[in-house]
């Protein structure tokens, strides 16, 4: 493995550990990129690697994704995020989730974890059993927590009408036509909030029985998954994989707006200037997709600390996001810099890297 530090991903990490646990066969790297809000907060993501670089520039990238994110989100938490190297067919054991529960735990706090991709509730209550250092725990009546996907997809919802507002002048999603790409967790609940309000759907999915039955529950149209991002409408909304916005997914758009919860969604990153350049309204990525890290980041510190943990308290902190979209916007206006430059910009300022 290449020296962290030398990869181009490093940004003044504050810790970069590999965890080795061979009796359990853990490989983990946990890498905390600023603690200067509050604890490294992230999720951990189990996957397979075919090269351990892989791995670095994941747990490199996305922690520090996550002190933007949590900075955005007005949450006193850093960024960290931990990946898990699994071999060829290798299965997370209990004795793994244990192992990995000890290293968290050894971090006493610095870091906290959640679900990332290849994880599951039932993993984090697996990894509970070790560290307190752990959110995204099934959340029992009356409490919160638990799977963050509809409340990503709530955030979503509302940053969506913030842009129609804002580039379409409008008041209301009604008659508003925005195609979804991906109709899982977050992509499904979108079109559901999006459909109660009245607003035409194209929905797409590369699992087309699941496209089909959201749209016949939806009385939407449906389109094939590879041709989603030419429809003509005035809503884009990715909420499937990363880096589809490069040259040739931006010169397909036929939309105003890009609005939805993938993660990582500009190739990179000078395709947020190529999205400005044609006139296109984007809404970065991690600010509109915080639903989910703020229901389960409050989890946490109403468990750790006594802070307000009620559902509304969610709600209302979700129901926020449109401020720091339109915040954004305005300062993309005024300066002529893309969305995304100016949210990295206000993001670092946030964690004192400004
Ligand atoms: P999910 O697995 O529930 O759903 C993803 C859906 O996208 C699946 O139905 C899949 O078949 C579909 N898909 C995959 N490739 C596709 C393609 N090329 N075209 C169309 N559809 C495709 O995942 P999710 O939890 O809904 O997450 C979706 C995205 O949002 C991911 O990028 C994730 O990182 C991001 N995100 C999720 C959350 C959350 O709370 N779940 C929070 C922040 C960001």
């Amino acid at each position: 493995m290449m020296a962290f530090w030398t990869e181009p991903d490093f940004d003044e990490h504050e810790l970069v550990q590999l965890v080795h646990d061979s009796a359990s066969g853990l490989t983990a790297i946990i890498a905390i990129h600023s603690t200067h809000l509050g604890p490294g907060a992230g999720g951990t993501r189990f996957w397979h690697y075919d090269k351990p670089e892989g791995a670095m520039r994941d747990a490199l990238r996305l922690s520090r994704g996550m002190s933007y994110k949590n900075a955005m989100a007005g949450l006193p938490m850093g960024g960290g995020k931990a990946v898990v190297l699994l071999g060829p067919g290798a299965e997370k054991t209990p004795e793994l989730l244990a192992a990995f529960g000890d290293a968290v735990n050894a971090l006493g706090g610095r870091y906290v974890t959640a679900e990332d991709v290849g994880a599951t509730e039932a993993d984090m209550v697996a990894i509970s059993k070790r560290t307190p250092h752990v959110c995204g725990l099934p959340a029992d009546d009356g409490s919160i927590g638990g799977d963050p996907g509809p409340f990503t997809a709530m955030g979503i919802y509302h940053g969506i009408r913030a842009a129609v507002a804002h580039k379409l002048g409008k008041d209301s999603v009604r008659g508003v036509h925005v195609a979804v790409q991906g109709c899982g967790s977050v992509g499904g609940g979108v079109a559901r909030l999006l459909a109660r309000d009245g607003a035409t759907l194209t929905l797409s999915d590369i699992d087309a029985k699941r496209a089909k039955a959201l749209a016949t529950e939806l009385g939407s149209q449906v389109v094939a998954s590879d041709r989603v991002m030419g429809v003509t409408c005035d809503v884009f909304s990715p909420n499937a994989l990363g880096a589809v916005l490069d040259e040739e997914g931006i010169a397909r758009l036929d939309c105003q707006i890009v609005a939805g919860g993938a993660n990582n969604q500009l190739a990179r990153p000078e395709h947020g200037a190529q999205l400005a350049e044609r006139g296109i309204l984007y809404a970065p990525d991690y600010v509109i997709n915080a639903g989910g890290i703020i229901n389960v980041g409050l989890e946490y510190l109403c468990r750790q600390h006594g802070s307000p943990c009620d559902i509304n308290e969610v709600r209302r902190r979700i129901a926020q996001i449109p401020e720091r979209l339109e915040a954004i916007w305005r300062e993309s206006e005024a300066t002529g810099q893309s969305s995304d430059v100016v949210a990295d910009a206000m993001a670092r300022r946030l964690i004192g890297r400004g």
